[in-house]
């Protein structure tokens, strides 16, 4: 089936949907974005998405490109469009077209909006999750505001590179005081030998991941005593139990850092459990509640 991309205001073929050479997002990775699952025909937590877009688009000065509803509206369009049941529905916004230029373009510049969704394999994520992952760790070269969930993902896509080139799946960052920050596109969680859950502040040199957020809900109505702060990746070795956490890769246990096996190498229990049951605890809303 042939894909279909939103690109400002139209639908159109991958093959013919373009953005003008001289968008910002181009030039500058002036731009920001958010990645949603779909689960089963069902938009995961979009109101929390939505809610994290506004916030980045706010701290960058950057316009809010339409209204929610019509955001929804886009969203479940392209969705559709696709025939995705089960995979991720993407949203970029720039700050628009204008000559290359560093300081902002005049205030009647139209923000460009994106957004894409692809199918993805149920059976597939599942086998990766009960398999678990292998992780190495790697100097966190990026900017000081990795709260916003901008487009500048060169760092990320470096040290995503160096785990595949290592045999691992994903890369841990590391802040210059030897604490992990977060994994290239997930949040990074350990279990130490005590029991403790831990997991760094969100205030702190990360992305507040929406996962994360659910997570934390749910270990806080299950009973289970969540600590945040940073931990070292001496620390992270010798845990019981380590994960990651985000959108697409919902709960997903590692099970060796830097070739060094966590616990006894296999997927934790306890991640095993949260990834069963965040389905609970996250919003799902029907994709055609606004069509309707
Ligand atoms: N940290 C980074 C750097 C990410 O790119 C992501 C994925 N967007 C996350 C954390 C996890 O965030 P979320 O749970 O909202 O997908």
């Amino acid at each position: 089936m042939a894909r279909v991309v939103y690109v400002n205001g139209s639908y159109s073929s991958y093959g013919e949907a373009c953005v003008h050479v001289e968008d910002r997002g181009f030039q500058f990775a002036d731009g920001v974005y958010e990645v949603c699952e779909v689960k089963a025909g069902r938009l995961i937590d979009e109101r929390r998405h939505i809610d994290r877009l506004h916030r980045s688009l706010s701290e960058l000065r950057m316009k809010v490109p339409m209204g929610r509803a019509a955001l929804g509206i886009v969203l479940r369009e392209t969705v559709r469009r696709n025939r995705v049941r089960d995979g991720m529905v993407y949203l970029q916004v720039t700050r628009g077209v204008a000559k290359r230029d560093f300081a902002f373009p005049s205030d009647d510049t139209a923000p460009t909006l994106v957004c894409l969704a692809r199918s993805g394999s149920p059976a597939a994520a599942e086998k990766r999750a009960s398999a678990g992952i292998k992780v190495i760790t790697t100097p966190d070269i990026r900017w000081r505001r990795p709260d916003i969930k901008t487009v500048g993902l060169l760092p990320q896509a470096l040290a995503r590179q160096a785990a595949y080139d290592a045999g691992a799946k994903e890369a841990w960052l590391v802040d210059d005081n030897g604490f992990v920050t977060e994994g290239a596109s997930c949040n990074a969680w350990i279990i130490t030998p005590e029991n403790a859950i831990i997991t760094r502040p969100a205030e702190t040199g990360i992305l507040r991941g929406i996962t994360r957020t659910v997570v934390v809900d749910l270990l806080g109505k299950e009973g289970f005593e969540l600590i945040e702060r940073a931990f070292s990746v001496e620390e992270a070795k010798a845990a019981r139990e380590a994960f990651n956490t985000s959108a697409t890769g919902i709960v997903t246990p590692v099970i060796a850092i830097d070739g060094t096996p966590v616990g006894d190498g296999k997927p934790g229990p306890l991640a095993l459990r949260l990834r069963q049951h965040f389905h609970n605890f996250a919003e799902q809303s029907p994709l055609r509640a606004l069509l309707r």
